[in-house]
């Protein structure tokens, strides 16, 4: 297993930080805003409730429920309360979902650009991830065909982690491409699919986010992971759930009963509030805001001249190429051969940490999230730009 690379670089700036440099910092995959006011109020009140101790090993029932009836208003998934499992993130759901469904020596399709933390949680239940390449040219989105010749030449895959909308790429997956991997999965019925939608709310699409497990046939070999870490600005809370067929569940809740018991009952008692009481507008101002902040992050990366990039069209986070910079030189004549090399090279001469693509199986990019104040958006890019200029063919 690697330590997550997206840790470490934060790791990294904090360090410089604390040595007294100033970090301009678009790595990290968390908003920059507070939680809605109603679920920091909850939070006091549940210690004052005295909401201290255990809850049921999946969840507290009532939270349980309140995601049952969210997933059926904006979702369409009737999934009764006994089929979510709540957990400390969903980091800790995606990771008992593989372990319920993939056996040590199974291959595990994964999508790339991928979500670091994927590859290696399969390496965790000594699964084999399979790397499924999408391209800038498809928007990243997972097609029909690379999934048939996937499936076709690993007999051993037993699943596939779809992420949608995507870190890193952004993409969100319309519901005829969903529907088109649906009808590849049709002629592979053992394979279970790990659908990642934690940025679902997150989305600028004409058409609302599709979950997959809605779709014809899905909903019985679909684990839906979602949370609160994004939607709610809530990532310190450490709120996700699983939402699955009964088998998976049960089994998620016995792998959660021996690993962690419960989440922990006050960030739960939040969680149900956020649910419950947080309106439909301080989504969609949060929402709004952030597609502000991506037209602004797009526009000043679009015009670096030697970039590629696509428009996302959800999450918060927009994945440049810069291959075109590669085999050149810094002007102290460090040298910059890929995307690792590059990132160290732009936080030593200009103090900027966004993370390397080789972290997501993308070694032409870099990512940037654009969770962040306008300006820290606007001086890092402008120092990116400043710093990709700068460098010399060898
Ligand atoms: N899935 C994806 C794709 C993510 O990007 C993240 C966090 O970065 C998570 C899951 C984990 O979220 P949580 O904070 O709920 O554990």
């Amino acid at each position: 297993m690697a330590v997550s690379k997206t840790i470490e670089i934060h790791s990294l700036t904090k360090e410089m930080e604390r040595a007294g440099k100033v970090v301009y910092s678009l790595c990290v995959g968390e908003p920059d805003y507070q939680p809605p006011g109603q679920v920091l109020t909850a939070t006091a009140k549940a210690a004052e409730l005295g909401l201290t101790k255990y809850t049921a090993v999946t969840g507290d029932g009532e939270l349980r429920a309140a995601i049952a009836a969210d997933l059926k208003a904006r979702k369409q998934t009737d999934y009764s309360p006994e089929q979510i499992v709540v957990s400390n993130g969903a980091k800790q759901a995606v990771l008992q979902a593989l372990l319920a469904v993939a056996c040590p020596g199974d291959e595990v399709l994964v999508p790339s650009p991928y979500w670091p933390s994927y590859p290696d949680m399969v390496k965790m239940c000594q699964a084999v991830p399979v790397d499924v390449k999408t391209s800038a040219a498809d928007g990243y989105a997972l097609t029909g065909k690379a999934l048939r010749e996937a499936l076709t030449k690993h007999p051993k895959a037993s699943s596939i982690i779809l992420c949608n909308p995507s870190n890193p790429t952004g993409c969100v997956m319309s519901e005829a491409q969903l529907q088109e991997v649906a009808s590849v999965l049709a002629d592979f019925p053992n394979v279970v699919v790990i659908s990642d939608e934690i940025y679902e709310r997150l989305t600028y699409t004409e058409q609302p986010h599709v979950s997959f497990a809605s779709l014809p046939d899905m909903f019985q070999r679909t684990v839906t992971i979602n949370g609160f870490s994004k939607s709610h600005s809530m990532t310190g809370y450490r709120v996700g759930y699983a939402a699955a067929p009964l088998y998976i569940a049960k089994a998620c809740g016995k792998l959660q009963s021996q690993m962690t018991s419960c989440a922990s009952s006050i960030a739960q008692y939040a969680a149900n509030v956020a649910l419950k009481d947080v309106d439909q507008k301080w989504m969609a101002e949060r929402v709004g805001e952030l597609r502000e902040k991506r037209d602004l992050a797009f526009r000043l990366i679009q015009a670096i001249p030697g970039v590629k990039v696509g428009l996302p069209s959800g999450a918060f986070y927009i994945l440049p190429d810069v291959s075109s910079y590669y085999g050149t030189v810094t002007p102290d004549g460090r040298s910059v051969k890929n995307s690792h090399e590059l990132c160290l090279e732009l936080l030593r001469c200009e103090q900027v940490a966004l993370v390397s693509g080789d972290a997501f199986g993308a070694d032409d990019c870099i990512r940037l999230s654009y969770a962040a104040s306008t300006e820290l958006i606007t001086e890092s890019i402008t120092r990116l730009a400043r710093f990709l200029q700068s460098l010399k063919r060898k």
